[in-house]
C-alpha cells in the first residue's frame, strides 16, 4: 500500500522552528485534512512532502519512496501532485493549454488527451471554457483549472493547500465536491483548509497543527464533534 508515514519530523526556516516532531499518516484512498491557524505549519508541511523544502530530522515514506531524499520532481513522475495555494496557472495561455501543461511528464499524448477529457467531464464548466484565456476565468474556475491540470498529470497522492481560499461559499462548496470525486475516483488527498467545516465534511481523518505540532488527531466526525475544535475552528 502506497501510505504516506511522517514520523518525528522537524523542519527550520533558518532559526523558525516550523514544523515540531510532526508525525502523521495519510492511507492510500484517504481524504485526510490539516487544520490549524495561520502560521501553524500547514504549508510547510505540504512543502515538506514534495520535496520543496527540507525536513531536518525524522522520516518520511509514501510507499517504498524515502521523502526526504527524492527530487521534486521525480515526486510528480511518481504520482505525487502539490497544488499551492494561489493556483498558478497560466494567465496567458487557454484552459486546454494550462490542462494539456499537466501531462508535462507523461510520455503518451493519448493519456494525456484521455485524461484531459475526463477532467472536462468532472468540471463541465472548464469545457465550456477550454479556448478561453486561463486570466479571464473566475477564481472558482482557476481552482478547477489547477485541479484539472493535476488530474492530467495522473495524481495518486494529491497535496491541496487551501482549495477554497477566496472563493464565494456555493463555488467553494462546488470545488470541495470535485475534490471528493477525485479522491472516490482513487486519489489519495492532504486537504489543507482554512474551511475546517467545509473540510471535515469531505475528510475521513484529520490533524490540528500549532505552532508546528500536532496537537489534536481522529476520525472527521470526532474532529467535528471536539468541544476544542468547535471552539478554535468551526465558531460556536
Ligand atoms: P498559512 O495558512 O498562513 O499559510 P501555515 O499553517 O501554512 O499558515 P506555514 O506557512 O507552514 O504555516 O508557516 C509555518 C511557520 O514557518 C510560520 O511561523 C512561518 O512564518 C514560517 N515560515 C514559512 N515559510 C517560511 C520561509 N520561507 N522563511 C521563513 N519562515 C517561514
Amino acid at each position: 500500500m502506497s501510505d504516506l508515514v511522517l514520523e518525528n519530523i522537524d523542519l527550520y526556516y533558518h532559526r523558525v522552528h516550523a514544523l515540531r516532531d510532526l508525525s502523521l499518516t495519510v492511507r492510500e484512498g484517504e481524504i485526510v485534512s490539516l487544520l490549524g491557524n495561520n502560521g501553524a505549519g500547514k504549508t510547510s508541511t505540504l512543502s515538506m512532502i514534495s520535496g520543496l523544502v527540507r525536513a531536518k530530522t525524522g522520516r518520511a515514506r509514501w510507499g517504498d519512496h524515502d521523502l526526504l531524499r527524492m527530487q521534486p520532481w521525480d515526486a510528480v513522475g511518481a504520482g505525487l501532485l502539490h497544488i499551492p495555494e494561489g493556483r498558478r496557472i497560466f494567465s496567458t495561455m487557454t484552459v486546454h493549454e494550462n490542462l494539456l501543461l499537466g501531462g508535462y511528464l507523461v510520455k503518451d499524448q493519448k493519456v494525456i488527451a484521455r485524461r484531459a477529457e475526463e477532467a472536462y467531464e468532472l468540471m463541465p464548466r472548464l469545457a465550456e471554457r477550454r479556448g478561453q484565456q486561463g486570466g479571464t476565468l473566475s477564481g472558482g474556475e482557476q481552482q478547477m483549472l489547477a485541479l484539472g491540470r493535476a488530474l492530467v498529470g495522473g495524481p495518486k497522492l494529491l497535496l491541496l493547500d487551501e482549495p477554497s481560499m477566496g472563493l464565494a461559499p456555493l463555488i467553494a462548496k462546488q470545488v470541495m465536491e470535485i475534490v471528493q470525486r477525485v479522491n472516490a475516483q482513487g486519489t489519495t488527498v492532504l486537504l489543507v483548509e482554512q474551511n475546517a467545516r467545509a473540510a471535515l465534511k469531505i475528510a475521513h481523518r484529520g490533524y490540528v497543527l500549532e505552532s508546528g505540532r500536532v496537537t489534536m488527531q481522529g476520525s472527521a466526525a470526532e474532529l467535528a464533534a471536539d468541544p476544542r475544535v468547535i471552539e478554535a475552528y468551526l465558531g460556536a
